[in-house]
């Protein structure tokens, strides 16, 4: 049973209705690991001391103390470039990762010995939670270098024992082949990629050769439905991975058999949802931005994060007995979020009204553009073959009414006629400015 996220569209305040809020509480430990972290950085001139300039620190001693700690901005980490987040000598510093550049300056990540080694726990901790052992053999897609994921996904598998197989992203005719020569056994790869792969594996006809049992899927945000495409084409039970370069890489958490949500590593990480338009916490089940404090980084050490990555809280135990708190799939960014005539608009949403007709695929791209004074919605999606275009896009507009409250043109198109990216799809475009 998968877990559907609660409708959206009450941003702030959807759970007005219950009667308790709760909200997680940060242990002892967190709290002391924390507080020991913030003597140390502000002892000592880094980037942290100058953040932090006019705080005392030891005026923090609760929960509520340190949710009044200014946040930590992506931009923030920029002007840092290069190694302005170093927090400790450079002899501690063992090797750099980088975010991607293509928005502006790239955010330059240092790590010590600790962190790989770190890093590689919780990575091999993501594994065993899917059900790996060493007898496993890990296809790695995601790409090496500077990013953090080929890496990261290669140390957990050698942390764990089992065999790597590190194939970077491309070249689909070589990793169908290599797929069935060395009979791997789990996929690691973005949703698009997953998608692209299965939907080759189905046109070549070479299922019967595949040996994938699981998928591990990187934190790109997808809809259920194409989660039940990859799953059904390649025969494979999936499994999310939550992580960011800024925070170690992808690794710090992870969904189990129970498929409701990721467990959140948090003898690591201190994970925050907060209203990304207030800057409050939010109670426990309510969407909101997920912000992340580091527990024991040494290298670049992060307060308050800001990830622009949207989810909520899920309250209660897992089914599975893991005593890890759980977050939801990644619901979405912040900035996918956009507003039209006055009503906010995420993409899993969109994802949600698709998943409920018959006929339409997984595959969309949502165009607002603004023309004579008017801002136009346009919604192009992928239809199955065998189905009527104009019934289709009659019964997708009823439905995008019905589900966001505003009127669309509806574009539909051929299986595979829209973009499938290595890398994480856009799918929301807002040309109006
Ligand atoms: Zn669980």
């Amino acid at each position: 049973m998968y877990y559907r996220p609660i409708a959206f569209g009450y941003m702030g305040n959807i759970n007005n209705r219950c009667e308790r809020k709760k909200k997680m509480k940060m242990t002892q430990t967190q709290f002391d690991l924390i507080k020991e972290q913030l003597i140390k950085l502000t002892g000592k001139d880094c980037f942290y001391k100058r953040k932090l300039e006019g705080i005392d620190v030891n005026d923090i001693n609760t929960q509520e103390d340190f949710e009044k700690l200014p946040f930590t901005w992506k931009g923030d980490l920029r002007e840092a470039y290069p190694l302005g987040l170093q927090a400790v000598p450079d002899e501690e510093i063992v090797r750099i990762h980088s975010s991607s550049g293509t928005t502006g300056t790239p955010v330059i990540i240092p790590y010590t010995k600790q962190d790989v080694e770190d890093w590689a726990i919780m990575f091999e901790r993501c594994y065993k939670m899917a059900g790996m052992t060493n007898m496993d053999r890990v296809h790695i897609t995601p790409g090496y270098g500077l990013w953090t994921a080929g890496i990261g996904f290669q140390l957990g598998a050698e942390r764990l024992g089992a065999m790597a197989i590190p194939m970077g992203p491309g070249n689909t005719d070589k990793q169908l082949k290599m797929m069935i020569d060395m009979k791997s056994t789990v996929l690691c790869a973005t949703s698009s990629y997953a998608l692209l792969l299965a939907e080759e594996i189905s046109k070549r006809d070479i299922g019967d050769q595949i040996h994938l049992k699981k998928g591990i899927i990187g934190s790109e945000r997808w809809g259920e439905k194409m989660r039940k495409r990859i799953a059904a084409e390649l025969g494979v039970k999936l499994y999310d991975i939550y992580g960011l370069t800024e925070v170690y890489g992808p690794g710090i958490g992870m969904s189990c058999d129970c498929e409701c949500g990721m467990h959140i590593w948090d003898d690591y990480i201190y994970l925050e949802i907060i209203d990304p338009k207030t800057g409050k916490n939010v109670s426990d089940g309510e969407i909101g931005e997920i912000v992340i404090t580091t527990l024991r980084k040494q290298g670049a050490p992060l307060i308050r994060y800001r990830t622009h990555d949207l989810s909520r809280i899920i309250p209660g135990d897992c089914a599975c007995g893991s005593k890890y708190p759980r977050i939801d799939t990644i619901l979405g960014r912040t900035d996918d979020m956009v507003k039209v005539k006055g009503v906010n608009i995420f993409p899993s949403q969109i994802d949600e009204m698709l998943s409920m007709i018959d006929g339409a695929s997984s595959e969309y791209q949502f165009m607002i553009d603004h023309m004579n004074g008017k801002d136009i919605c346009t919604l192009f999606v992928e239809l199955d073959v065998n189905t009527d275009k104009k019934e289709m896009a009659k019964k997708i507009g009823e439905g995008f009414k019905a589900k966001i409250g505003i009127l669309a043109n509806i574009m539909p198109v051929a299986i595979g006629e829209l973009p499938r990216s290595e890398k994480k799809s856009t799918r929301i475009f807002d040309n109006r400015y």
